[in-house]
């Protein structure tokens, strides 16, 4: 078999692998993407994808096919922190809603545009290993269904086989700001639980759960409950979950009169940042840089992560760039503009009481319009958590808030 028959190789076809495929096929370059997975199926996640990530799928040509689908659009994103609600809009303009689209239909569509752009896609084909020669990585080992081994090569592999990334295993990268994990989430779909474009959250001590429409007239609702209760949970997650509803007397009369539509999936994850890039080898998505699901970013995260690999593999494969400095960029572009997104989020999670400072602020916010849509655009991961809460944005709100 001829050596590098491709320029690259994906190992992973979901929200980071299907788009770096499908960009890179876009520019020309020879890709395969390979999943264990067939689609449509499922994965253990839920969905909601911000206005970001809905902006990156309208660059790419691909709004409207998700639109088609009858995915309902969000326009309001509600905080319910108890004694009061901020409820703002979480995009802008050019993006303006948010979407919750069943995992079936959006990986579907990324496969479809992928194998559209040129890239060759096999499903239900299992990498095994990674294939490396004189200290780099040269390509992959698997199998498809018939359990034959073949080998691929490729200039680049790379990993967007999630969290538990089997490329970031074998070329054991770099990993940093590692936080063990901090929450427990279960989620499951109901009908008759009308959310009319409004994607709600309750903030209650020690808990936090959150509702939003998807396909087929169901509702997702997903909440969670700190890690160190994990176990001992685990041994009733229905009555805990109904339990932690409770906190919010009306939206618990809400589900009392939905039905249950689907089993409850759950976990936990841990947090972590790794080095994105070496000899022959790249990830992408969860397998470069996870956090809680708690703020929902992972989707748009692996749209980020495509379009910043994708360039910075084509300024290589053109030969504009070298492939250290081009992939230093993608890591480091990457890390600043997610890094107090990550902080914001490993906060979160504890679900801890917000400290004084803080709740003295959200009651500012809640006094006007313009700091609650901020509000809500920064957890849509549209503003920086840096920016809303510099000095001189906190300063603009409270006395805002102050004034007569
Ligand atoms: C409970 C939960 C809730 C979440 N909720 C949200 C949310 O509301 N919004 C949001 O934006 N994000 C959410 N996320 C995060 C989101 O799911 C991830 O960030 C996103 O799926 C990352 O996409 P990915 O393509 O990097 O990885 P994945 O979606 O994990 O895809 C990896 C793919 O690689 C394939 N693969 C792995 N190993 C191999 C192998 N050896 N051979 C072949 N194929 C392989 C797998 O089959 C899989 O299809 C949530 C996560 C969890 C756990």
């Amino acid at each position: 078999m001829a050596k590098n028959r491709y320029d690259a190789i994906v190992v992973g076809a979901r929200c980071a692998g299907s788009p770096t495929a499908m960009l890179l096929a876009r520019r020309g370059y020879q890709v395969l993407v390979v999943d264990r997975a067939t689609f449509p199926s499922d994965t253990i996640s839920t969905h909601l994808v911000h206005p970001p990530g809905v902006a990156a799928l309208q660059r790419w040509g691909l709004l409207d096919r998700l639109v088609a689908t009858g995915c309902p659009p969000i326009h309001t994103y509600a905080f319910d922190f108890g004694p009061f609600t901020i409820s703002g809009a979480p995009g802008l303009a050019d993006a303006p809603v948010a979407y919750g689209p069943r995992r079936t239909v959006l990986d579907k569509l990324l496969v479809d545009a992928a194998s559209e752009a040129g890239a060759e896609v096999r499903e239900g084909f299992s990498v095994e290993d990674v294939v490396i020669e004189d200290g780099r990585v040269a390509g992959i080992r698997g199998h498809g269904k018939d359990g034959r081994t073949v080998a691929e090569h490729a200039q680049v592999v790379i990993g967007a086989d999630g969290r538990h990334s089997l490329v970031a295993r074998a070329v054991t990268p770099e990993q940093y700001h590692d936080k063990p994990p901090m929450l427990a989430g279960y989620y499951t779909y109901w009908s008759g639980l009308p959310m009319d474009g409004r994607f709600e959250t309750y903030i209650r001590p020690d808990r936090a759960f959150a509702a939003w429409s998807t396909h087929d007239d169901l509702t997702l609702v997903v909440g969670g409950w700190p890690y160190a209760e994990f176990d001992a949970n685990k041994t009733d997650i229905e009555g805990n979950y109904l339990k932690m509803l409770e906190l919010a007397p009306p939206f618990a009369d809400r589900i009392r009169a939905a039905t249950r539509e689907a089993r409850f999936v759950g976990t936990a994850v841990s947090n972590f940042f790794r080095r994105p890039f070496g000899p022959g080898w790249a990830l992408v998505g969860d397998a470069g840089y996870n956090k809680d699901f708690i703020t929902a970013q992972g989707i748009q995260d692996a749209f980020r992560d495509a379009e910043l690999c994708a360039t910075a593999l084509d300024q290589t494969f053109s030969g504009a760039r070298s492939f250290d400095a081009a992939m230093g960029t993608y890591q480091s572009t990457r890390d600043e503009q997610v890094l107090p997104m990550y902080e914001f989020t490993c906060e979160i999670a504890m679900l801890e009481p917000p400290p004084p400072e803080l709740q003295q602020l959200l009651g500012a916010v809640h006094g006007t319009q313009e700091a609650m849509d901020g509000f809500a655009r920064v957890n849509a991961g549209v503003t920086s958590p840096a920016e809303f809460f510099s000095e001189e944005n906190v300063g603009r709100i409270m006395s805002h808030a102050a004034a007569p």
